[in-house]
């Protein structure tokens, strides 16, 4: 199984799909938005500002960040999701990768225009045991209204999930995604994904290139 690097904007599927690869092949998600956010729940307010207000948090915070977690992967296959968002942070990434042994190792660019994204960014709702829903979209709403099919918890929205937000954080991505890209297309890393589309077609695509 390869390990992945998402290069993607935000609501491009990567958190649903993850989920998918975790459940159906025992992969390893590491998204640094999740550890970042637990860092936020547990008091750290200049994450939260920058968070909130959809900027990015420093390489070096999101070096250390990487660094802690490759370590106990153990040789099971990882998702990285969420780095690199600047080509300092894939240069980082690719030292790490290489010092911990880590081959077999593919980025998968997910493209997705900015309406789509909106409307999954607008109607996505989050439970703490990690499963996403989105209300807009029948396949992937809750049963029920505002509680988690899985563990029956009330569903929140992100804070940054808000239209303003999202035209920043999609900004942001756009500002500095041309070099990463261009630094795996050089190293012959790079595959391009349609998002899209719905979910499954999706994820079909993807087990093809996972292999
Ligand atoms: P995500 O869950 O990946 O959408 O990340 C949520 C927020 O966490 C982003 O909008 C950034 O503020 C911050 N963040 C996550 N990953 C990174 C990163 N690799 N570099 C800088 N900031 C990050």
């Amino acid at each position: 199984m390869k390990n992945i690097i998402f290069i993607a904007p935000p609501a491009s599927g990567k958190g649903t799909i993850s989920q998918n690869l975790e459940e159906n092949f025992g992969y390893v998600h590491l998204s640094t938005g999740d550890v970042l956010r637990g860092e936020v729940e547990n008091g750290n307010q200049e994450i939260k500002n920058l968070i909130d207000n959809g900027h990015l948090v420093s390489d070096e915070l999101i070096a250390s960040i990487i660094e802690k977690k490759i370590g106990i992967l153990k040789g099971k296959p990882f998702i990285i999701d969420g780095c690199p968002r600047t080509l300092n942070q894939a240069y980082m990434l690719s030292d790490v990768l290489e010092k911990s042994l880590v081959t077999d190792v593919i980025a998968i660019k997910l493209n997705l225009d900015m309406d789509i994204a909106m409307k999954r960014i607008l109607g996505r709702r989050m439970c703490s045991c990690g499963k996403t829903y989105n209300i807009y979209y029948e396949e992937a709403a809750p049963k029920k209204s505002d509680i988690c099919d899985s563990c029956g918890a009330f569903l929140y929205q992100r804070s940054d999930d808000t239209e303003e937000k999202v035209i920043i954080r999609f900004n942001e991505y756009k500002k500095n995604i041309d070099p990463i890209v261009k630094f795996y297309k050089e190293k012959n890393m790079l595959y391009e994904v349609d998002a899209n589309r719905s979910i499954n077609e999706v994820f079909d695509e993807f087990k093809g290139l996972i292999k």
